[in-house]
């Protein structure tokens, strides 16, 4: 396994192998495409975070399936609804659709809680997610994921994707911060 890593100020150890990694992607990829079979599910893969998982997961669905991708932006609401987050990218009808999103990691879960209800909107068929990391310790709003690559301690992650200040995304392993 590849040694101890340093970007900027930060070190980070290795902590998921790059093949303990591939195993358990290939072994949700089954899990879906078993549960999906028949149903032409829509993926849609939040960046940046995800795209290096929505790739490996997507390459272990056999069935006949579409994905897209987006963005999201946070933007200032009212008082009433707060930080209100939009998809930048979304071209594709919901309705009657049955969707699953692609998440890198869910760690307080504000993210996906902002966003779900503009989904829910669109009235598709089915709602799940599927998410490469967890980290249950962090949760601090009502977010269920349907699918867990790994669930990890609430403690910063980097590579496989996840990024420290843009770098490290491109790390075939899961790394994480050496605290002071
Ligand atoms: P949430 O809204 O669930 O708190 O977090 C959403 C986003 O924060 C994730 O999609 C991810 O981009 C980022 N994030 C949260 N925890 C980590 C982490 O441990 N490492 C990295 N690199 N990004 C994280």
């Amino acid at each position: 396994m590849a040694a101890t890593i340093k970007i900027h100020d930060k070190v980070f150890t290795p902590f998921i192998s790059k093949e303990t990694i591939e195993q358990r992607v290939a072994a949700l990829g089954k899990q879906i495409d078993e549960d999906y079979a028949g149903k032409n599910p829509l993926f849609i893969a939040i960046l940046n975070g995800s795209f290096i998982f929505a790739a490996d997961l997507f390459r272990h669905i056999t069935i006949d399936a579409e994905i897209s991708f987006i963005k999201l932006a946070s933007y200032k609401g009212t008082s009433s609804t707060g930080n209100v987050v939009t998809a930048i990218g979304m071209e594709e009808q919901l309705h009657h659709r049955h969707i699953i999103i692609l998440e890198d990691i869910v760690d307080t879960g504000k993210t996906l809680y902002s966003f779900l209800p503009e989904i829910e909107l669109r009235q598709p068929a089915s709602l799940k997610i599927a998410t490469f990391l967890s980290k249950p310790s962090a949760l601090k709003h009502p977010v269920h994921a349907d699918y867990i690559g790994f669930e990890v301690p609430n403690k910063f992650v980097l590579g496989y994707g996840l990024d420290y200040d843009g770098h490290g995304r491109n790390l075939p392993e899961l790394y994480e911060l050496v605290e002071d």
